[in-house]
């Protein structure tokens, strides 16, 4: 390595979201102009759900003006109160939607190795006031769904995945919106797929239908009669269209950062210090996030440095997730909150460092961010 490293001439980030061709995004909008229908479940949020139902590979759907609304009327259509078991490595999202349904979450530690809810020890965090088990799908790696489901119903509780990171994964080829009560799936700019805003519910019980659809428009079940006292998740005729012209786009992303996945870990297996999530078998994955973890003794420099010193290259990390849940001003004072609680959690936090990772990154500008990571590493 004798070529001297520059910084990037443009900023980059972690991720960039795809952008379909706007001649053809115009003609699907021209289509819901004549329609002069915008909106409650016109033609093309109707075509948009059946197309995903497919995709996702699951039974039944409801789709949302975002995920986070879809969470909270998650936790509503099942009656959910009390305490609810969740983890502290996540978006903040997660552990709010519990807060906004009056729920207290319990904070339970995670796994070393794969980051999500440690299901070993889910058990000891059980109250006679716990109703449900809210795990998040980490960077779209599968939670443990058959160790989960078995605590679960042990215990009487229900199961949510947060799947905002997991759209498209499957595990031995069963979509991974099947498991649990109820999964969520994010469409936020940010992630894989998207549409601007917004999320879904996916289920596989046909009595929650009905109940979720109710429950994101007010209630309302007919022009005289309100129900049960909703809210509004609706999913536009906008975004709808957007999510069909974006689907087109997702598989070659998708291809594309394969490549980069290897390329990624082609570059970094050698280097003392830098580990990441491989590739698990049968699995199919969902390309969200490339999340490096540094250990700080054996790399010799702090995942801080190694995030400010990235900057300088232009090069602008995210440290996902920091600071915990458990850490926030609004959590840190519950029980479950004590570091001792979530010693695995901790250490993770302070390692983690997600890198650039999207389709119009090349391998080249994959191979000169793990060179600089080298070059901070040794200088
Ligand atoms: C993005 C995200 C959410 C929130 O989804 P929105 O659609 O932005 O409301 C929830 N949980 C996790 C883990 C996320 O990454």
């Amino acid at each position: 390595m004798t070529q001297k490293i520059t910084p990037f001439p443009e900023p980059i980030y972690i991720t960039r979201p795809i952008l379909p061709d706007l001649n053809e995004l115009s003609e699907k909008l021209k289509e819901v102009w004549a329609s002069q229908r915008l909106t409650n479940r016109g033609p093309q949020h109707e075509l948009f759900q059946k197309e995903l139902l497919s995709i996702l590979k699951v039974p039944y759907l409801s789709l949302f003006n975002n995920g986070t609304i879809a969470l909270i009327v998650a936790c509503q259509s099942l009656r959910l109160s009390g305490e609810v078991i969740t983890t502290p490595f996540t978006f903040p999202a997660t552990p709010h939607v519990l807060t906004w349904n009056n729920i207290r979450p319990i904070f339970c530690d995670i796994d070393p190795v794969t980051m999500n809810i440690d299901p070993n020890k889910i058990e000891s965090m059980i109250t006679p006031q716990t109703t449900a088990i809210l795990a998040v799908h980490v960077f779209g790696t599968p939670c443990d769904v058959v160790k989960i489901q078995e605590v679960a119903e042990r215990y009487g509780l229900k199961v949510i995945y947060d799947a905002a990171h997991a759209f498209g994964v499957e595990v031995d080829g069963i979509g991974i919106g099947n498991f649990g009560n109820i999964s969520m799936f994010s469409f936020h700019a940010t992630k894989l797929f998207h549409t601007v805003e917004g999320g879904a519910l996916t289920f596989n019980d046909k009595n929650l239908k009905a109940q979720i659809d109710l429950l994101k428009n007010f209630g309302i079940k007919n022009e005289e009669e309100v129900v049960m006292p909703g809210i509004n998740g609706k999913m536009n005729e906008i975004q709808a269209v957007i999510g069909i012209e974006v689907l087109k786009y997702v598989d070659e992303e998708r291809n594309k950062r394969r490549v980069l996945f290897d390329t990624y870990r082609q570059c970094l297996k050698d280097i003392n210090g830098i580990t990441f999530l491989d590739k698990i078998p049968d699995i199919r994955n969902s390309y969200q996030y490339f999340v490096i973890r540094i250990d700080e003794k054996l790399f010799g420099k702090s995942r801080d440095y190694v995030y400010k010193k990235f900057k300088e290259y232009n090069v602008f990390t995210r440290k996902y997730f920091y600071p915990l849940c458990s850490d926030y001003t609004c959590y840190k004072q519950l029980p479950s909150s004590t570091p001792s609680n979530l010693p695995a959690a901790q250490k993770i936090a302070r390692e983690v460092l997600s890198i650039p990772f999207y389709g119009g990154l090349s391998t080249d500008d994959v191979g000169k961010i793990c060179n600089i990571l080298k070059k901070i590493r040794n200088t």
